[in-house]
C-alpha cells in the first residue's frame, strides 16, 4: 500500500493500524508538517518504508501496489496559510500524481478530503449532498479549493478512467502526535493549559466544532477503504461543542488554573460544524466510540509524557 502523508498526525496512526493488519506500507512524505519520529516504533520493521519526497512533483513506486491513500497536505489553518502554494499544489498536482499511480497499478485509491469543502455551511448538520459555501478568494481558499479540486480529480478518474476510488470527508480530528505549534484548537488549548498560560479562544467562542478521536477516525477510514462507494462519505464525531466549552473542558482535564481569554476571530472562520454520519453508519456500520472527555484525557496524557521526555525549554530551543 502507498500512503502519502504517512509521517503526519493521522497518517502515522493509519500506519500503526495497517502494520497491525500485516500490510506493507510505503509512506511518501516530504516532512513539511510531518515528523519521522511519528513512525519511530516501526523503524526496524521491514513492512514500513519511508520515502522522503514531494508528491506534487512526481510519484513513481516500483512493484505491486494494491491501494494508494492520499493524505499528504498541510491540514491546520496555520500550516496551510504559511504554505499556500504548496497546499494548492498537493491538492491538485499531488492528487493527480497519486491517482495516476493508482491507475497504473490498478490499485484502489482513497482521498483524505475534509469538512472544509462545506466552507461555512448553509446546512446543519452537514450531509454529503451539501455543495458547500466556500469563499474562493478568502484566507482559507488555498486549502478548501485544493480539496474541492482534489474531489473533482477523484471523480474524473473514477468516471472516465475506471479507477476504484473512495473519498473520506474528514471532520476535525484530534489526538496524540499533533504538533505543539500546528495552531489547531486542541494542541493550542492543551499546551496553554499545561503551561498555565492564557487559553486563547478566538471570537466570542460560540463557534462550534465536532471533534473525533483519531482511533475512531482510523477505524472509519479502513472500513471505507474496504467498502464499495465512490461518492464522498463524512467521517467525524457528531458531538458538537462550542470553543468555549472545549477550552473549559481541556482546562479541567489538565487541572489547570489558566484564564480563558478572547482573541480576534480569523476571517471566514466557519460558524458551525457537525457531520451527519448516516451514510457511514449504514454503509460501514461505523460510529465513533471515544467520547470527548475520554479522548481529551488520552491526548493530554500523551502531551504530558512528551513533556517528561522533552521539557518545554528544550522543545522551544529545538
Ligand atoms: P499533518 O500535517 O499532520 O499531516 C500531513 C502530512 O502530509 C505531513 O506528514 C506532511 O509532511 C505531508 N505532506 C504535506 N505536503 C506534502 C507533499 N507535497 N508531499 C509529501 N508529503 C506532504 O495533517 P493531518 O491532520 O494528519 O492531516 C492528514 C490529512 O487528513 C490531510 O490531507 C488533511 O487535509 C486531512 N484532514 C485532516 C483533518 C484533521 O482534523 N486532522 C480534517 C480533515 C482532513
Ligand atoms: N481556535 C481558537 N483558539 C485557538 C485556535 C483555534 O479559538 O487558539 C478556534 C478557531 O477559530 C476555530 C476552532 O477553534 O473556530 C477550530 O479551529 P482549528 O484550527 O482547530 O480547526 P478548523 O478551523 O480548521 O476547523
Amino acid at each position: 500500500m502507498v500512503l502519502t502523508g504517512g509521517a503526519g498526525f493521522i497518517g502515522s496512526h493509519l500506519v500503526d493500524a495497517l502494520i497491525g493488519r500485516d500490510v506493507h506500507v510505503v509512506c511518501v512524505d516530504n516532512l513539511v508538517t510531518g515528523r519521522q519520529e511519528n513512525l519511530l516504533r516501526h523503524a526496524a520493521d521491514t513492512r514500513l518504508t519511508l520515502v522522503r519526497h514531494d508528491v506534487s512533483e512526481t510519484l513513481g513506486i516500483g512493484g505491486d501496489v494494491d491501494a494508494v491513500l492520499h493524505f499528504a497536505s498541510p491540514a491546520s489553518p496555520v500550516d496551510y496559510q504559511r504554505e499556500p502554494v504548496a497546499t494548492l499544489l498537493v491538492g491538485t498536482a499531488g492528487t493527480y500524481n497519486a491517482l495516476r499511480l493508482a491507475e497504473e497499478k490498478q490499485a484502489r485509491f482513497m482521498l483524505a478530503s475534509t469538512s472544509e469543502v462545506y466552507g461555512d455551511p448553509l446546512l446543519h448538520p452537514q450531509v454529503e449532498t451539501h455543495w458547500g459555501n466556500v469563499n474562493p478568494v478568502g484566507p482559507r481558499s488555498m486549502y478548501d479549493e485544493a480539496k474541492r479540486a482534489a474531489e473533482a480529480f477523484v471523480m474524473a478518474f473514477h468516471r472516465s478512467r475506471g479507477v476504484d476510488t473512495r473519498i473520506a470527508r474528514i471532520f476535525n480530528t484530534y489526538g496524540p502526535r499533533m504538533r505543539d505549534e500546528d495552531g489547531r484548537a486542541v494542541p493550542q488549548f492543551v499546551n496553554q493549559a499545561l503551561d498555565g498560560a492564557p487559553i486563547t479562544v478566538y471570537g466570542d467562542g460560540s463557534q462550534t466544532r465536532s471533534l473525533c478521536y483519531v482511533d475512531d477516525l482510523v477505524d472509519g477510514l479502513l472500513r471505507l477503504l474496504d467498502a464499495d462507494r465512490a461518492l464522498p462519505v463524512n467521517l467525524g464525531n457528531p458531538h458538537e461543542v462550542t470553543m468555549n466549552e472545549l477550552a473549559a473542558t481541556v482546562r479541567d482535564i489538565c487541572g489547570s488554573n489558566s484564564e480563558i481569554v478572547c482573541q480576534p476571530l480569523p476571517e471566514d472562520d466557519p460558524r458551525r460544524r457537525r457531520p451527519d454520519i448516516s451514510v457511514a453508519r449504514s454503509l460501514l456500520g461505523w460510529e465513533p466510540k471515544v467520547g470527548l472527555d475520554d479522548g481529551l484525557r488520552r491526548t493530554v496524557d500523551w502531551w504530558r509524557s512528551q513533556r517528561e521526555t522533552a521539557p518545554p525549554v528544550a522543545r522551544a530551543s529545538a
